[in-house]
């Protein structure tokens, strides 16, 4: 994982973003908690990467689509996946907690302090969280 501290990126109070292994952090150091739960996130681009690129590579030529959709391959897990998943959270109960609902988020918290979940983590592990609703 590639680290860059800074004052601009992520815009807002977020102190963290994860753009597929090159992590941008307001944050002077990082915990092993946070670099857990932000290298459970790189995984989940990952999976997410292969997932929509090779539906790409299916839907173009069979649908007739531009081959420029590909240039959508490298925002599609925050666009495309994150934000729908976020979209949801807010619609859903309880309505004060979208971000820390979302199911990528639960299962990087829910797992961020077991420093070994990375090795024996499934693939698309996160899927399960989209069905399982958080206990309050
Ligand atoms: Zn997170």
């Amino acid at each position: 994982m590639i680290v860059i501290h800074n004052n601009l990126i992520p815009l807002g109070k977020a102190r963290t973003i994860n753009f597929f292994g090159v992590l941008f952090t307001k944050n002077k150091n990082l915990t092993p908690k946070t670099e857990n739960h932000e290298a459970i996130h790189t995984r989940q681009q990952i999976e997410w990467l292969i997932l929509y690129a090779t539906a790409l590579l299916v839907l173009i030529p069979a649908c007739g689509l531009s081959w420029r959709w590909l240039c959508t391959v490298p925002i599609c897990y925050h666009v495309v996946l994150y934000c729908t998943l976020w979209a949801l959270e807010w619609l859903l109960p309880p309505y004060d907690t979208a971000y820390r609902d979302i199911a990528l988020e639960r299962e990087c918290y829910d797992n961020q302090a077991d420093q070994m979940y990375l090795k024996r983590r499934k693939w698309f592990a996160w899927v399960k969280y989209l069905f399982k609703r958080p206990v309050r």
